[in-house]
């Protein structure tokens, strides 16, 4: 079933890399998948949809343009958000280029999904199915798409930083595990890399309370991680906002080794651009009740972080 909010949802943060305070409202919507729209700009198209074809930039986050020239930034979290609980149309509507990093995880938006609740769109609800194995590959970066019922991510990433170290997790992205075991995982950081952005003029936003920081063998929030493996777990949730991406879900399994969002968004173009690589499915009952949002609902808001 397509899916849509129930009412809207209103949030207002701080743009990691802008500094700058940014309100969202989340609209329900009955086609169209995820759109974001820029009401600070009346001159031009500001609608901007939420598709692999439209990113245009993925340096230290994945950035969205139109062929406006309007743009919206950051918005992984939030589509990893929306995926994990399942929405598959909503407009939302946002003041400025950077969608807000709140906690640093999608926790936030989690909760007001869950709290909002959804509702039923009319229509069968379409997934892209993936027929054979997809890669990309540069130096010791690999992600990969190879044919599965369900969406799995594996994920592994190996830092030089004794604080992260290498780190390894697989989890099939169905009953909720979206919810449970990734949506509070932050974002992170080396303590050196700060200094260095803010002289670029980006991560003005950021602070403790938004990111973790790591310096050579310690976290430097005071209240140390979330989970012992919260790198490694928060690229899993990177990976899922950039899959969802793909303009529908995905059925396949879904393999990240120090994979960005470069890696996942030339992931998806190299799927598309590859015939016979996958194809559209129409979802029964039985295949749609293995989505990574399906059964989420109010009673997951205790374990969703
Ligand atoms: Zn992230």
């Amino acid at each position: 079933m397509q899916t849509t909010l129930k009412h809207d949802i209103a949030m207002v943060g701080t743009g990691l890399h802008s500094g700058r305070p940014a309100r969202i409202v989340l609209h329900p919507a009955t086609d169209g998948g995820i759109r974001f729209r820029r009401v600070d700009i009346t001159d031009r198209d500001n609608v901007i949809p939420a598709r692999w074809d439209m990113v245009t930039d993925t340096t230290l986050c994945t950035l969205l343009s139109n062929e406006a020239g309007v743009s919206v930034g950051t918005v992984e979290h939030l589509m990893a958000a929306l995926a994990g609980t399942g929405v598959t149309h909503a407009l939302v509507d946002i003041d400025g280029p950077e969608i807000p990093i709140m906690d640093g995880s999608a926790q936030r938006f989690v909760r007001a999904i869950l709290r909002t609740g959804l509702a039923p769109v009319a229509g069968p609800l379409r997934a892209i199915r993936v027929l054979a194995p997809v890669r990309f590959e540069q130096g010791a970066v690999l992600a990969e798409l190879t044919p599965a019922d369900t969406l799995s991510i594996d994920f592994e990433i190996d830092f030089a930083d004794k604080a992260i170290g290498r780190q390894a997790r697989a989890l099939t992205m169905e009953n909720g595990t979206f919810v449970h075991e990734l949506a509070d995982c932050r974002t992170f950081c080396r303590a050196e890399e700060v200094e260095t952005m803010r002289a670029h003029g980006l991560a003005l936003g950021g602070s403790l309370d938004n990111a973790v920081v790591v310096d050579g063998d310690r976290v430097l929030n005071p209240g140390g991680l979330r989970r012992s493996d919260e790198f490694v777990r928060h690229k899993m949730l990177d990976a899922l906002g950039d899959l969802a991406l793909a303009g529908a879900p995905i059925l396949g399994a879904y393999r990240g080794v120090r994979a960005g969002h470069g890696a996942t968004n030339r992931l998806l173009r190299q799927l598309y651009a590859t015939p016979g690589s996958w194809e559209w499915v129409t979802l029964d009952a039985e295949t749609a009740a293995h989505l990574p949002g399906a059964g989420v609902g109010r009673a997951d808001l205790r374990r969703a972080g």
